[in-house]
């Protein structure tokens, strides 16, 4: 089923997690391991991530060095298969433009397609590590909103193959991101807003936030897309704060503030147990918040704690 058919057959808010694919070499049982604690909590769909390759320098015998393109943590349409069969709870795969070209992109699309699985987060994704800023692969899509209409073109029968006519339909729902906070290249909040704009009237179903620790952002960012006529559900993502290094991390890799109440609190912690226990209990509070403004779906980015979103879930739904 498709993410916006949960959303709006719901009476009420929904719960789905994101998970990370396991490092190569894991296999299929430490995505189990992790997923099974919070099965208890019905999520409606689970957002599986997408990770680009990386290029490394391998040392060779001869003590030169060696160029390798690797993939730490492939398998995000094997996982997301894995779970549809293993759970029976539907999947969201993240698609991203980097390291793509455009027959890549729809070969996946058809293995999607073939596998049962009808809903796609779309997005740009970061610039390689070895670059300054995105480029795109030659021939692959620039923006989000490209791989958008690339999906929103299968939809409709239409492939890369201009030979091929009256082609079988695909029938993805299309989720964006969005940035309460604005996205960290854009030049303003406004521009941005135009571009998300762009992305929801190219055919975006749904958008999923950017993690955000101070509900006002969140309050601020749907009263601003509503003004700009974006109408679709937002559905905000939420990440629990579990040791002191993540408050200057998070703001140094997702462009996000720690409000300095949370801020003070965690500072004032011994250890990182007594930060996750702020931490969770922050996370509670705010999805409580949320929860009793009528927020679409709680989105749990999950990232190898589960305990803690099974304590705070627990409290919440
Ligand atoms: P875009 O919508 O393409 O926007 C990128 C920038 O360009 C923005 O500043 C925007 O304002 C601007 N812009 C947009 N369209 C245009 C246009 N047509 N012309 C000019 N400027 C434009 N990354 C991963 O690698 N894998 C993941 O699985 C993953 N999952 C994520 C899930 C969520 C919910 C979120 C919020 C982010 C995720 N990311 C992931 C990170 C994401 O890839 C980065 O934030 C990336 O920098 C931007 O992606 P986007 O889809 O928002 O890009």
């Amino acid at each position: 089923m498709k993410v916006i058919e949960h959303i709006l057959q719901s009476k009420g808010t929904l719960v789905s997690f994101e998970i990370l694919p396991p490092l190569k070499g894991k296999t299929i049982n430490s995505i189990y391991d992790h997923l099974d604690p919070m099965m208890e909590f019905k999520p409606a769909f689970i957002n599986v991530t997408y990770h680009r390759s990386e290029t490394m320098f391998k040392k060779k015998l001869d003590g030169t060095f060696e160029k390798v393109e690797v993939r730490k943590r492939p398998g995000t349409v094997g996982i997301c298969a894995a779970i549809m069969n293993h759970y029976r709870i539907d999947a969201v795969p993240h698609l991203i433009c980097g390291g793509f070209g455009k027959r890549e992109t729809e070969d996946a699309l058809i293995d999607l397609h073939f596998l049962g699985i009808d809903n796609v987060l779309v997005l740009r994704g970061d610039a390689a590590k070895n670059e300054s800023s995105f480029e795109p692969e030659p021939g692959g899509n620039q923006y989000a909103i490209d791989l958008l209409k690339q999906v929103a073109n299968l939809n409709n029968g239409i492939y890369l193959e201009e030979d091929i006519k009256n082609g079988g339909k695909t029938n993805f729902c299309i989720g964006v991101a969005g940035y309460p906070e604005k996205h960290f290249e854009a030049p303003n909040l406004t521009t941005d807003m135009q571009w998300l704009k762009a992305k929801v009237d190219a055919g975006a179903e749904y958008v999923t936030t950017q993690m955000f620790f101070d509900n006002k952002k969140y309050f601020d960012f749907v009263k601003l897309c509503r003004e700009h006529g974006i109408n679709v559900p937002i559905v905000p993502g939420l990440k629990p704060i579990t040791n002191k290094k993540q408050l200057s991390m998070l703001p140094k890799v997702f462009h996000v503030d720690v409000p300095a109440e949370l801020c003070n609190e965690i500072v004032k912690c011994k250890n990182d147990e007594d930060v996750e226990l702020v931490g969770t209990k922050w996370l509670i509070e705010q999805s409580l918040e949320l929860k009793k403004a009528g927020v679409p779906v709680l989105h749990y980015y999950t990232l190898g704690k589960p305990k803690v979103i099974c304590n705070v879930v627990r409290e919440v739904v």
